[in-house]
């Protein structure tokens, strides 16, 4: 479960986020949904510690996480998978070195238990044989796929996923939506998902949560 009270963040004399409170459950996918500029982004980096909000509290599983140091954040880290707005891919490296990068940051798993890991989460998201290809190689759909078995190398508690269907067909952006979904059901993690778009909403998302006007509505 993850708990924000009262967040508050500007970027200079710009308020973004006036007061933000909500609940997101384990199991269950949450959306986050407002129009461009909103503050939706915005709101996903303050939970994850991106942004330092000005005011405001933010909990995984109860332990506050806007009150740890470094180090203390470092364990709840860990159980963070995140897919970036655009993938967020690593350019020049394969589809296998972007997900070890995750495993060489947070374990000291060998290189064939990596190599195994890294193919078990791209059969995970129904891209075997895809190792050796980069980024560049890829379409728009098959690299939000990596990008959600590089969220899923950890065994994540909690999953992030900005603007999943960006740049996706509507067929597409289905198959990233249930892939997220079954994911949640299997991990019982507590998922949210930042989206504009209306169609995800009417097919995904336990609880929903508006922002409009740096408020939730
Ligand atoms: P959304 O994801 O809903 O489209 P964002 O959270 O990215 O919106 O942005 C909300 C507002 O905050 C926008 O007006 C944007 O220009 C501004 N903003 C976001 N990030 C920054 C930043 N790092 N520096 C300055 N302004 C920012
Ligand atoms: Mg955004």
């Amino acid at each position: 479960m993850i708990e924000v009270q009262d967040i508050h963040k500007s970027f200079g004399d710009k308020k973004v986020l006036t007061g933000i409170d909500a609940i997101f459950e384990p199991g269950k996918v949450s959306l986050i949904i407002g129009g461009s500029g909103s503050g939706k982004s915005t709101l996903l980096k303050c939970i994850v510690g991106l942004h330092k909000p000005e005011q405001g509290r933010v909990f995984f599983d109860k332990q506050e996480f806007t009150a740890m140091d470094f180090e203390e954040k470092v364990p709840v880290r860990k159980e963070i998978g995140m897919l970036f707005q655009n993938s967020a891919l690593f350019d020049s490296m394969t589809v296998e070195q972007n997900i070890i990068f995750t495993l060489d940051m947070f374990t000291e798993m060998s290189k064939s238990e990596k190599r195994d890991r890294a193919n078990f989460c791209l059969e995970r998201v129904n891209l075997l044989n895809t190792n050796k290809l980069y980024p560049a190689e890829l379409a728009g759909g098959m690299k939000k796929r990596v990008g959600i078995a590089r969220a899923i190398t950890m065994n994540p508690s909690y999953l992030f996923c900005d603007e999943p269907n960006s740049g996706l067909d509507p067929e597409t952006s289905i198959l990233i939506d249930e892939l997220i979904q079954d994911i949640t059901n299997e991990y019982k993690c507590t998922t949210i998902v930042v989206t504009h778009d209306m169609n995800s909403v009417m097919g995904i998302g336990d609880y929903i949560l508006f922002l409009y006007q740096g408020q939730k509505w």
